[in-house]
């Protein structure tokens, strides 16, 4: 096959792919009883190269997640200009302190907030002549000591802390349960970030602005995820196919 059809192929698949995962949104919607455009999809291109994500923006898709800021920020860059279509950008990997300066440049979300420090530096390096960047707090609702985010116990204090920071906006909470073998297990895993974003929402103060936004699901559980109240879905593989490289460091 010559190079130029393989590359015709790729970009069949994306955008057959991305058909695919809006039609599980939808059936997942109808059969709680939501709206489908009660739920926004991000394309999650970590790993993959401009142009996947170019063929994506070409089906429609607008918002796109990427965990590792170096890899993203050569993205961003090689992407944008006066004639690339007007894309998104949400950061879902961690963010340390020597990163938040790239972050709060070129990113539109940051959805890893687990600790005062990095939003209390994301909103000091925002620069001014962008909006406030749009955050979640990541919540750590299974427990487990390793993983990041925050815990549901110091989640609403956190959210509290950054909802008054003037440079961030925050809008919502993002959580990766742990993998679960079953639909229940995974709806009762995701029910219990939901019940973290409702205990931050009713501690807002009024005047707060959006707090719309529960990013939770991936290609695996996308379905339990919107049952249990799911406002953003995060699908890389079920998108742009099975990921290929060994995760760079943060
Ligand atoms: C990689 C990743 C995803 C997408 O995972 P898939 O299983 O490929 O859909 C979603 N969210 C986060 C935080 C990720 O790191």
């Amino acid at each position: 096959m010559s190079m130029q059809y393989a590359l015709a192929g790729i970009m069949t698949m994306i955008s057959d792919n991305l058909q695919a995962v809006q039609a599980r949104i939808a059936r997942a919607c109808a059969a709680c009883g939501r709206l489908p455009g009660e739920v926004r999809l991000l394309a999650v291109s970590k790993s993959f190269g401009t142009q996947a994500v170019l063929e994506a923006a070409r089906a429609g898709q607008r918002a796109f997640g990427e965990n590792y800021i170096q890899e993203a920020v050569e993205k961003i860059a090689a992407l944008a200009g006066p004639d690339a279509p007007p894309l998104q950008w949400h950061c879902i990997g961690p963010i340390q302190s020597n990163k938040t300066q790239l972050v709060a440049r070129h990113f539109h979300w940051a959805q890893t907030i687990d600790r005062a420090k990095i939003a209390q530096r994301l909103n000091d390096q925002r620069p001014q002549d962008l909006a406030p960047l749009n955050v979640c707090i990541q919540v750590n609702a299974d427990g487990g000591p390793t993983k990041s985010g925050v815990s549901p116990e110091d989640a609403v204090a956190l959210a509290l802390f950054v909802a008054k920071l003037p440079r961030l906006r925050l809008r919502g909470v993002m959580s990766i349960p742990d993998p679960q073998p079953d639909f229940e297990a995974q709806c009762a895993a995701h029910r219990r970030v939901r019940e973290v974003f409702d205990a931050i929402a009713a501690r807002l103060p009024s005047g707060h602005g959006e707090f719309d936004t529960l990013s939770l699901g991936m290609t695996a559980d996308l379905e339990a995820a919107i049952h249990a109240g799911s406002t953003m879905v995060r699908v890389g593989s079920g998108i742009f196919g099975a990921r290929q490289y060994a995760a760079p460091a943060p």
